[in-house]
C-alpha cells in the first residue's frame, strides 16, 4: 500500500539518494526529491495538505541518512517528522521515547491512523512482546517504540534489528541526555553506543528545549556526526499570554474559568496543600475538577490524568509534577498559581497549552512573595546558586515587564521578535492600567534611588519607600531619608513592579553581580529634572469574564451554530473513542472537528479535505461524523 519509490534503499546502511552533505545549502523552498513522496503520505495518512516549518528539511535529513538535530516548539510537529520518512521509506525506525504512557498513546494514534507501529515496553505480556517481533522479523512493522534502557540492555532485539536492518534512529525528547535540560535522565547517556551497534544507520534527535548547552550536550553524547541543526521559531503566536497580580485569586481563577466553559485547563500550583483546595473548592462550584500531585496514590494519579486525556474532567489543578506525557492537545487555558522559578519552567508548562495551534491562554497569577518562596526552597535544597540566582531574577522580570510578552519570551531565548504589536498579549491588547501621576511615582522611586547613594538593589528601595525599618535600612540609617516611608500605600509587589518598569525604559539600571544596585542613568537624571515624559502601569486589568477572551474555541467560529454543531460533534468522538478504548484526540483533534462544524462536509470525499482527515480515519469514522451533520437541526 505504500509507494515503492524507496524500496531499493532497504537493508543497507547507505541512503538512497544523495549524499545528503548538501542539505544545509539547499534553499527551503525548492521541491527536493522526496517532496512528492512525503507530501503524498501527509495527505494520505494524517489528512495535513502540507509541512510546517523545518518539517521538511527535518524529513529529508532522515530520508537522506544525514543525523540531525531538530529543535521545535511544542506543539511544532516534531513527531511526524521521523514518522512520515519512516512510512515514506516503506522500513523500520526506530523511536526512543522516555515516557512509557506517552509511548502507548502515541502507537494507538498512529494504528488509528492506519499505520504499523508497535512499542516494546516491560508492560507487554509476553504474547504481545512475541508478536511486535514477528512483525519486525516480517518486515511490517514501519515505527518501533522503545525505551531507553530497553534498546540499550535488550541484546537480542538489537541483534534482530541488526538482521532485519533499520532505516534511522529518532530521539525523542532528547534533552533527556543533558543535566542542562529540564529532565536528566541517566539512562539516556548510553545511547551513544547504538553508533558502534548500527555504524551505518542516521541518528535524528528531537527536543523543544532551546538552549544551546542543551544542543551542545546532545550532539556530542549521541555521537551525531555533522548533524544538521534545525532551529524553529519559539514563538508560539496561538498563545495569549496575561500576568495577573495576585488579588482575589478564587476572583481571578473564577473569571478565568468562565471564558473557558466545559474547555480544558490546568491550574499549576506551588504546594500540594494549595492543589487540594482549590480542586476542592472547584469541585464544590460544580466544575469537573481533580487534583494532581506526588503525595496521591499512584492508582488515583493515573485515574485523574486518565480522566483528563478521555475528557471526563476538564480541569486538572496540579502541581508541576503533572504534565510531562499529557497529550491533550486541546488544553485551552494553562493558568500559574504563582510564579515559576525560571522563565525556562514558566515555557515549559504554559507550553502545555494550545498544542493543537488554536487559541489558547496562558496566565500566570503572581506575588513578590513567590520570589522569595523559591529563594527560601532553593537554598533549603541546597540549590541556591548563581544560575538559579539569575533565572528566578528572570522571571521576576518577564513578570513585572510593561512590554510584548511574546516578545520577551523570544528575546530570551535568544531569537528576534519582528512584530510590533502580537495582538495576543495583556501588553498588546492593552489590559494594563496606565498610573495617572506616572511621572510623580516615577520621580519619588528615582529620588529613593539617588538618596541610597546608587548602592542597593530594588529589595533594599522597595522598604525605604514602603517605610519598613529593617536592619538593614536602619544600620545604613535609610530610615531617616526624606524618601523613607514615601510610598507607604503601595504593596512591595507594586513597588518592586514600577522598580522593574523604570529599568526596562531605561530610566534606572542595574549594575553588578551577583548582587545589583540600581543606578541612574542620563535619562533618569532628566526625569528627575522634570524634563522627561514617563508612563508607568499598575495592576494589571483583568479583561471581564464577558469579554472575548479570543481562547475559548467558541470565540473562533463564526456563529453560534456551528458552536453548537461542534458540541455534537464532540459528542460523536467520544462515543467512538470509549467504543475504541482510545482518548478522543486519537480519534480527531479539535480543530479538524471545528473545520467540519464549520465546512459541513456531505459526503466522504468532502470529507477527506478537512484538515486531519487521513484516508483510514475516513473510511472508520466518516459516516458516523457524516450522518450527525446530516441530522443536525439548527434550533428554530
Ligand atoms: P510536538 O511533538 O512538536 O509537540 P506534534 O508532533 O504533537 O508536536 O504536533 C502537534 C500538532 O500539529 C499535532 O496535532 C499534529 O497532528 C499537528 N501537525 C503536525 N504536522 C502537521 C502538518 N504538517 N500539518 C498540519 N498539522 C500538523
Ligand atoms: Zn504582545
Amino acid at each position: 500500500m505504500y509507494p515503492p519509490a524507496l524500496r531499493q534503499a532497504q537493508g543497507g546502511p547507505e541512503p538512497s539518494r544523495g549524499t545528503g552533505a548538501d542539505t544545509p545549502a539547499r534553499a527551503g523552498a525548492t521541491a527536493g526529491p522526496y517532496d512528492a513522496l512525503l507530501l503524498d503520505v501527509l495527505h494520505r495518512v494524517w489528512g495535513f495538505s502540507d509541512f510546517r516549518p523545518l518539517q521538511r528539511d527535518a524529513m529529508h535529513a532522515a530520508l537522506d541518512a544525514r543525523d540531525s538535530l531538530v529543535v521545535l516548539p511544542t506543539g511544532g510537529g516534531k513527531s511526524l517528522c521521523f514518522q512520515a520518512p519512516a512510512i515514506a521509506s516503506n522500513q523500520l525506525a526506530i523511536v526512543v521515547s522516555p515516557l512509557i504512557s506517552l509511548m502507548k498513546d502515541q502507537v494507538d494514534g498512529l494504528r488509528v491512523d492506519g499505520v504499523a507501529a508497535s512499542y516494546l515496553n516491560s508492560t507487554l505480556l509476553p504474547g504481545q512482546r512475541d508478536e511486535v517481533l514477528a512483525s519486525i522479523r516480517d518486515e511490517r512493522c514501519r515505527l518501533l517504540y522503545v525505551s531507553p534502557e530497553r534498546i540499550v540492555a535488550d541484546g537480542a532485539l538489537r541483534r534482530l534489528l541488526q538482521q532485519t536492518g533499520i532505516r534511522f534512529i529518532a530521539i525523542d525528547e532528547a534533552h533527556c541526555i543533558s543535566q542542562w535540560g529540564h529532565d536528566f535522565r541517566p539512562e539516556y547517556r548510553q545511547l551513544g553506543a547504538l553508533r558502534d551497534e548500527f555504524p551505518g544507520v542516521s541518528v535524528h534527535a528531537f527536543t523543544a528545549t532551546a538552549t544551546e548547552r542543551v544542543r551542545r550536550d546532545i550532539a556530542s553524547e549521541l555521537r551525531l556526526r555533522d548533524p544538521l541543526v534545525l532551529v524553529g521559531s519559539f514563538d508560539r503566536p496561538n498563545l495569549i499570554y496575561r500576568v495577573l497580580r495576585r488579588g482575589d485569586f478564587h476572583k481571578q481563577l473564577g473569571d478565568v474559568l468562565a471564558r473557558h466553559e466545559h474547555e480544558a485547563g490546568i491550574v499549576y500550583c506551588s504546594s500540594r496543600r494549595e492543589v487540594e483546595s482549590i480542586a476542592a473548592k472547584l469541585q464544590a462550584e460544580g466544575h469537573r475538577a481533580a487534583p494532581y500531585h506526588a503525595g496521591l496514590p499512584d492508582e488515583v494519579r493515573s485515574r485523574h490524568q486518565e480522566a483528563f486525556l478521555d475528557e471526563q474532567i476538564d480541569v486538572v489543578v496540579a502541581t508541576v509534577a503533572f504534565g510531562m506525557g499529557i497529550d491533550r492537545s486541546n488544553v485551552r487555558f494553562v493558568l500559574h498559581a504563582g510564579a515559576p522559578r525560571s522563565p525556562e519552567h514558566y515555557q515549559q508548562e504554559s507550553g502545555r497549552a494550545g498544542r493543537d495551534g488554536l487559541p489558547a491562554e496562558c496566565i500566570l497569577i503572581y506575588s513578590g512573595a513567590d520570589f522569595g518562596r523559591w529563594r527560601q526552597m532553593l537554598e533549603a535544597n541546597g540549590e541556591w546558586n548563581e544560575s538559579a540566582r539569575t533565572l528566578l531574577r528572570d522571571m521576576e522580570r518577564y513578570a513585572s515587564a510593561t512590554r510584548c510578552r511574546h516578545r520577551a519570551l523570544v528575546e530570551y531565548f535568544g531569537q528576534r521578535y519582528d512584530r510590533a504589536d502580537c495582538g495576543a498579549c495583556d501588553w498588546c491588547l492593552k489590559e494594563l492600567d496606565a498610573v495617572p501621576d506616572s511621572v510623580v511615582l516615577a520621580q519619588k522611586i528615582v529620588s529613593c534611588v539617588v538618596r541610597v547613594k546608587q548602592t542597593r538593589g530594588s529589595s533594599h528601595v522597595t522598604d525605604v519607600l514602603l517605610g519598613r525599618a529593617t536592619e538593614k535600612v536602619a544600620a545604613a540609617g535609610h530610615d531617616s531619608l526624606s524618601t523613607f516611608g514615601l510610598l507607604r500605600d503601595e504593596s512591595a509587589a507594586a513597588i518592586r513592579g514600577y522598580i522593574e518598569q523604570l529599568v526596562v525604559a531605561g530610566f534606572l539600571s542595574r549594575e553588578g553581580e551577583p548582587y545589583p544596585v540600581l543606578r541612574l542613568t542620563a535619562t533618569g537624571t532628566t526625569l528627575l529634572r522634570g524634563g522627561a515624559a514617563c508612563v508607568l502601569y499598575r495592576e494589571v486589568r483583568p479583561p471581564s469574564a464577558r469579554a472575548r477572551s479570543r481562547s475559548s474555541i467558541r470565540d473562533t467560529f463564526v456563529s453560534r451554530i456551528d458552536s453548537d454543531l461542534f458540541d455534537v460533534l464532540r459528542g460523536v468522538r467520544l462515543r467512538l473513542a470509549q467504543a475504541r478504548g482510545v482518548p478522543p484526540y486519537v480519534i480527531f483533534h479539535d480543530t479538524t472537528l471545528r473545520e467540519m462544524a464549520m465546512r459541513r462536509p456531505k459526503t466522504v470525499d468532502d470529507l477527506r479535505s478537512v484538515y486531519g482527515v487521513g484516508a483510514k480515519k475516513a473510511a472508520d469514522f466518516g459516516d458516523a461524523f457524516l450522518d450527525a451533520i446530516r441530522t443536525f437541526r439548527k434550533p428554530d
